[in-house]
């Protein structure tokens, strides 16, 4: 266990000003306290709310959570999957089982957790809430960035409260309108591909699906992720379709009778699950046309406002904490010079980023395959050694952070 108190306070950096409370901005919060670096995070919510379903953190992201102190406060809420099993969604034949709990622990020396991204957030918060060189501003919508190539940078609210700080870190998510803002990012386009998210209590899940497991159904253009979460008290579900319609947030709400509606020719026991919850949410998937510039001078884009990535490897929010990570020790490690250590984070990010990208994109068109290439598939995981192809994914699972990250 990482030890939570913070170090003396780094005398060459007096704030970091954060744009955005979700997990990477708060993470990041917590790694520059760590490095004995004040902020201030600005979220534009007035509280907290609905703050999503299920997520999965690998051990890349676990061994971050230790090492910024939330550890303890999440530890009592998660469930660690003893295996991901993949079923055919219009069968629910297994079609092969590969290790994560007690392998991946052995293994990378961290646990593969899954939670409610609600307690994952709550956890940074609480953590975040009793460090004392962190404030959080709540209410505080920036919506302008002045001096980026000053001395100085200012962030501005949308009721004209104004913050001043050392550097910028823009961690306002997949739908940032920072990014174009200030960095002429592009806006997000849609992929054609919808997720719809649930969370059911226990009780309410079909007996048979009373498992620990990460369960993966796979169908033509379609795809269904559930396992427990909240200490095994809940089990989190997303499914992944073909859909016209984009909406451009997390929390539209999405009728039942539309998730039954997809369903036809799956499995009973998949579609009995799928028709169980009153209240799903969905979200559209979008990608950027191109990758946007990190940084600019003293700003530098974070988490999904950077990179927003597919969820085809369950790696979006682990993401955003290793980018904390690299930040906070690029800035702490050269606090004389924010905007060179904001280059130096971009440039370590760079090609790791890439490479999950295009990882999570090939995995979607692999989940989505039909006909005689999903057989072709189907054929190719029963052959699979899991072990072996546990270990294709350590270039994932085994990042660490840079050494200065966790002094
Ligand atoms: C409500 C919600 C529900 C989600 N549900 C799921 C889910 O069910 N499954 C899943 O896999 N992923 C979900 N995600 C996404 C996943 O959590 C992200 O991929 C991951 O958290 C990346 O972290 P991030 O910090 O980059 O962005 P986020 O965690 O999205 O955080 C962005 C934060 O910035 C704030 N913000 C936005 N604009 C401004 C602004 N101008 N000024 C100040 N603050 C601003 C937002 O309110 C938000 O708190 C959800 C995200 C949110 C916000």
């Amino acid at each position: 266990m990482a030890t939570t108190s913070s170090p003396s306070r780094n005398a060459g950096l007096e704030k970091v000003l954060i744009a955005g409370g979700g997990i990477g901005g708060l993470a990041t919060a917590l790694a520059l306290a760590r490095r004995g670096v004040a902020s201030s995070v600005l979220e534009r919510r007035l509280i907290f709310g609905d703050d999503g379903a299920g997520i999965q953190i690998g051990p890349n992201g676990t061994r971050i959570l230790d090492a910024i102190g939330v550890t303890d406060f999440i530890k009592a809420r998660v469930t660690a999957p003893p295996a991901l099993r993949i079923l055919d969604a219009g069968n629910a034949n297994t079609l092969a089982t590969f290790p994560l709990g007690r392998w991946m622990a052995e293994r990378h020396g961290a646990p593969y957790w899954a939670a409610h991204r609600r307690d994952l957030h709550n956890a940074l918060l609480s953590t975040a809430e009793r460090e004392p060189l962190i404030q959080i501003r709540m209410g505080f919508d920036v919506t302008a960035v002045g001096d980026a190539l000053g001395s100085k940078v200012t962030a501005t609210s949308a009721n004209a409260d104004e913050a001043r700080g050392d550097a910028l870190i823009v961690a306002d998510g997949a739908w940032s309108t920072l990014r174009s803002r200030i960095f002429s990012g592009p806006a997000p386009s849609y992929t054609g591909k919808c997720a719809v998210r649930a969370v059911l209590p226990i009780e309410d899940v079909p007996d048979e699906l009373h498992r620990s497991e990460v369960h993966l159904w796979l169908g033509p253009d379609v795809h269904v992720v559930h396992y427990p979460v909240s200490a095994g008290h809940a089990v989190a579900l997303v499914a992944v379709f073909d859909d016209r319609s984009v909406v451009s947030d997390w929390s539209t709400s999405c009728d039942g009778a539309w998730v039954s509606g997809q369903t036809t020719g799956f499995a009973p026991l998949l579609r009995d699950l799928l028709a169980r919850p009153e209240n799903w949410r969905r979200w559209s998937l979008m990608k950027l046309s191109r990758r946007p510039r990190m940084v600019l001078g003293r700003t530098a884009l974070l988490g999904d406002a950077a990179h927003p990535v597919l969820p085809f490897l369950a790696q979006g929010g682990v993401m955003a904490l290793e980018d904390a990570m690299v930040v906070a020790g690029a800035l702490a490690d050269d606090p004389g010079d924010p905007a060179r250590a904001l280059q130096t984070y971009a440039s370590a990010r760079a090609r790791r980023v890439r490479r999950l990208a295009r990882a999570s994109w090939l995995n979607g068109k692999i989940y989505h395959l039909s006909g005689s290439m999903a057989a072709a598939r189907n054929t190719a995981f029963a052959r699979m050694a899991p072990d072996r192809f546990m270990k294709s994914y350590d270039w994932l699972y085994g990042w660490t952070p840079p050494e200065a990250a966790t002094r």
